[in-house]
C-alpha cells in the first residue's frame, strides 16, 4: 500500500497519480475485489471489537475528493458492518454563521474520536486551505498560514494517541463528469447537486493546484496522506480498507484483562430470595 502513499515533503503532480489504475492487486477483477473486501471487512470488526474494548487508541480517517468523488460511497462500502457504537461520520458542509465567528478548527476539534471510538471525516479542515483559497473565501495570507496550523494539529492528535489517516480519493475530470450527468439524470441522486458544483467543475485545474499543494505540504509522519485511484469503485473501496485494516493490526488493539476483582471468580450463586421460587 505504500505506492499510495504521500511521501512527506513531497511535491505532488496529480497528473503522476493515474485515476484509473488497478495495478495494486494483479489478476484481481471486481468480483475477487468484492470478496477480498468481505473478508476485510470481517477483520475490521474484530479489531473494532478490540478498540471499543480496550479504549485506548483512537482513530481519525478523513476523505477528501472532487466533487462526486465518492467520499460517500467510500464510507459506506469500507465501514458497512461495523459496531454503530464505536463509530461515527462527520459531513463537514460550508460553516454555520456560527461556525465561522471561530477559527477554522474550532469545529473540527470538537468531532475529533474520544478513546475506542473511529471517527470519520467525510471533508474536513482540507476545505479550509482547498475550497476556501479556491472560491476566494479568504484572502492568501489567511489560508496560507493554515497548513502549518494543521501540520501541529495533526500532530496534537497523534501526540495524544489519535491514529490519523488521510484519503484523497483521485477520479478524473472525465469520470467526474460521467457521475454527475448520472446525477443529473436520476432522480434519486439530483438532490446531491447544487448550481455550485457546475462552478466548481469550472475550477477543476485550481482545484487540483490546490489539492496538490495540500497534499504534498501536510502529509506527515504522524498524518499521512494516501492518494487513491478512485475512477473504479471496486477498487478504491478495496484499496481504502486494505490500508486502514493495515493500519489498525498495527495498533495491536487488544482485549483487557478480567478487572481487578473479578479474577478467580469462575462462575455466580444463586440470587437469595429467589431461590425455590416456582411460581408467580
Ligand atoms: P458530494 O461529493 O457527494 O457532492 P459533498 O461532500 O459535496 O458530497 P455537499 O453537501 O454537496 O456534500 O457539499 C458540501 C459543501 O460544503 C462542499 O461544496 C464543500 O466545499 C463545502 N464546504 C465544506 N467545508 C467548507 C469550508 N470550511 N469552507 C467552505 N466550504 C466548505
Ligand atoms: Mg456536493
Amino acid at each position: 500500500m505504500k505506492a499510495f502513499l504521500v511521501s512527506p515533503g513531497a511535491r505532488v503532480d496529480l497528473d503522476k497519480w493515474d485515476p484509473g489504475d488497478t495495478s495494486a492487486f494483479p489478476g484481481i477483477n471486481k468480483e475477487d475485489g468484492l470478496v477480498m473486501l468481505e473478508a476485510i471487512r470481517l477483520r475490521l470488526r474484530e479489531l473494532q471489537a478490540r478498540l471499543i474494548a480496550q479504549r485506548l487508541h483512537k482513530v481519525l480517517i478523513l476523505f477528501q475528493a472532487m466533487d462526486a468523488g465518492g467520499k460517500d460511497g467510500a464510507v459506506r462500502h469500507v465501514f458497512q458492518g461495523l459496531d454503530p457504537h464505536g463509530l461515527s461520520v462527520v459531513a463537514f458542509k460550508a460553516p454555520t454563521a456560527a461556525e465561522l465567528e471561530h477559527d477554522f478548527l474550532w469545529r473540527v476539534h470538537a468531532r475529533v474520536p474520544g478513546r475506542g471510538e473511529i471517527t470519520i471525516f467525510n471533508r474536513s479542515h482540507y476545505e479550509d486551505v482547498v475550497a476556501v483559497r479556491v472560491r476566494r473565501l479568504a484572502p492568501r495570507d489567511v489560508w496560507e498560514k493554515r497548513f502549518e496550523h494543521i501540520v501541529q494539529f495533526e500532530r496534537l492528535l497523534a501526540d495524544e494517541g489519535t491514529l490519523v489517516l488521510k484519503f484523497f480519493l483521485h477520479i478524473d475530470a472525465a469520470e467526474q463528469k460521467s457521475r454527475l450527468e448520472a446525477r443529473l439524470r436520476d432522480p434519486s441522486k439530483q438532490w446531491k447537486l447544487q448550481p455550485s458544483d457546475l462552478d466548481d467543475r469550472a475550477k477543476w485545474n485550481d482545484f487540483i493546484k490546490a489539492y496538490e499543494e495540500a497534499l504534498g505540504r501536510t502529509s506527515t509522519a504522524h498524518a499521512p496522506w494516501y492518494v487513491v485511484p478512485a475512477n473504479k469503485k471496486w477498487y478504491r473501496t478495496v484499496v481504502v480498507a486494505t490500508i486502514v485494516r493495515e493500519a489498525l493490526e498495527r495498533l495491536k488493539p487488544e482485549y483487557p484483562a478480567l478487572p481487578a476483582g473479578l479474577t478467580g471468580v469462575t462462575g455466580l450463586t444463586g440470587v437469595t430470595g429467589v431461590t425455590g421460587v416456582t411460581g408467580l
